[in-house]
């Protein structure tokens, strides 16, 4: 990737171009061994070396997370009301933003990016990425309910859900695997099926369990290279 210093420097979290401007000025960022003079200054970032205060700066296009999300934060960058799940990555990087949503009160898997072109491939219908879904629920399901979800059920405002997966694991639990994403679609399925979600936690997404991360609930992690194969 071709980069410029204050793009890349303001992007990781560094100051503003204003103040990369600065930096540059007092001569507090190199490229592999030169000083650099102007902070629209170019590199390459498979070949060298960004330095800022004589220290490494890992200099990376894309940056993509996997968070096991709790309960009582919500997807969205910034909310007034709530704690964001951009609280639980560790970085610096502005650009990177939820794929997708779970509601405030589901926990599970959520990916975070800033690589725009994955984010739409796993969003999109079209790409038909699983999502699968454990739930807790109140009520009786109605019979035939795996055949019923199996062809698309009726979740109101006009919608019908897509042909999934539903396996009844109990009188009170299921397991749903769709690959749309509407909202509160997992709840509206169930709804459509008679009863109430009273728990959701999404256990995997697009080939990668939850189970297998290891992560701790709150905890996020960048993805291994394999991990964004399988994703990919
Ligand atoms: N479906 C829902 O109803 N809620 C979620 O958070 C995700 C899928």
């Amino acid at each position: 990737m071709i980069v410029r210093v204050d793009k890349i420097l303001s992007e990781l979290g560094f100051g503003s171009r204003q103040d990369i401007k600065k930096y540059v000025k007092a001569g507090r960022i190199m490229i592999n061994e030169s000083i650099v003079k102007k902070s629209e200054e170019k590199l390459n970032s498979e070949k060298d070396i960004l330095y800022f205060d004589k220290k490494v700066v890992e200099v990376e296009e894309f940056e993509t997370y996997v968070l096991y999300k709790p309960s009582g934060f919500v997807c969205a960058t910034n909310d007034n009301v709530h704690r964001t799940v951009m609280e639980l990555i560790d970085s610096k990087r502005k650009n990177i933003v939820p794929v997708g949503r779970l509601d405030l009160d589901t926990e599970g898997i959520l990916i975070l990016t800033n690589d725009g072109n994955l984010n739409h491939r796993l969003v999109s219908p079209a790409s038909h990425v699983d999502k699968t879904y454990y739930a807790i629920f109140d009520g009786k399901i109605v019979d035939n309910a795996i055949e019923k979800t199996n062809i698309g059920l009726d979740i109101g405002e006009g919608e019908v859900s897509k042909p999934a997966k539903l396996e009844i694991i109990s009188e009170n639990e299921l397991i749903l695997t769709i690959h749309e994403g509407k909202f509160h679609q997992v709840k509206r399925m169930v709804k459509a099926l008679g009863a109430e979600v009273t728990y959701l936690k999404r256990i995997a997404f697009g080939g990668l369990r939850l189970d297998d991360l290891k992560l701790e609930k709150g905890e996020s992690r960048k993805l291994t290279e394999n991990e964004l194969e399988i994703l990919k």
